[in-house]
């Protein structure tokens, strides 16, 4: 079954977007935590006093635990974005659960809850996968809107591809951690314009469990 029909058979679980009829836009950051890109892009988060929702990935949670500690301080959510950023469809059952488990016992070392957020890595996810996670009362959150942030995009054209698509109950993915080589400087920088437009679009910037009205 492709991702389309996935997301239409298991609307409760696995989203795109929240409800359109609030005002509301969640920022998302992925593959955080690094010592580089994620500092700053909190940073700007503080600056402009915006919560966002950072889907973090286990083996980097344990390379920068203060940094993790640092997104729960100032007020962040943090979901679960695989143990390895493994592609979870290639993996088995097991290997599947333990690259989630894990990362939801050292998340919930920070922030003493077990996240119900999951956003699967490259958004592959199959429908074995997902009946697990809806058992483990998960959510899968993927997102409407992306800023394309990772290709090393211009501030210019990462401001754009946000609020070009941008609508109420968009969730927009970004990425507050890079690869070898790769350059965020984009997302850092776009930001604090990005945010000064939505608000004076009148949108509220969220995080994703205020999106949808559930627990972190
Ligand atoms: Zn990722």
């Amino acid at each position: 079954m492709s991702l389309a029909d996935l997301r239409s058979k298991y609307r409760s679980t696995f989203l795109l977007s929240g409800p359109a009829s609030k005002r509301e836009v969640a920022l998302t950051f992925d593959d955080a935590p690094d010592a580089n890109f994620t500092p700053k892009v909190l940073d700007a988060l503080k600056k402009e006093g915006v919560k966002a929702t950072f889907f973090v990935v286990g083996n980097r949670v344990e390379a920068h635990p203060d940094i993790v500690r640092r997104m729960v301080q100032e007020g962040h959510v943090i979901g679960n974005h695989s143990y390895s950023h493994a592609n979870l469809p290639k993996l088995s059952n097991s290997a599947f659960r333990e690259e989630i488990t894990k990362t939801d016992s050292l998340i919930r070392t920070y922030t003493g809850y077990t996240p119900h957020l999951v956003r699967p890595p490259y958004g592959n996810i199959d429908e074995d996968q997902i009946r697990w996670l809806s058992s483990q009362h998960k959510k899968i959150v993927n997102w409407n809107v992306d800023s394309l942030d990772w290709k090393g995009l211009s501030t210019e054209q990462v401001a754009t591809n946000v609020l070009a698509h941008v609508h109420p109950g968009s969730i927009v993915l970004q990425h507050a951690a890079g690869g070898a080589g790769e350059d965020l400087s984009g997302t850092v920088n776009a930001l604090p314009e990005m945010i000064k437009k939505l608000r004076e679009d009148g949108v509220k910037l969220v995080t994703v469990p205020e999106l949808l009205d559930i627990s972190p």
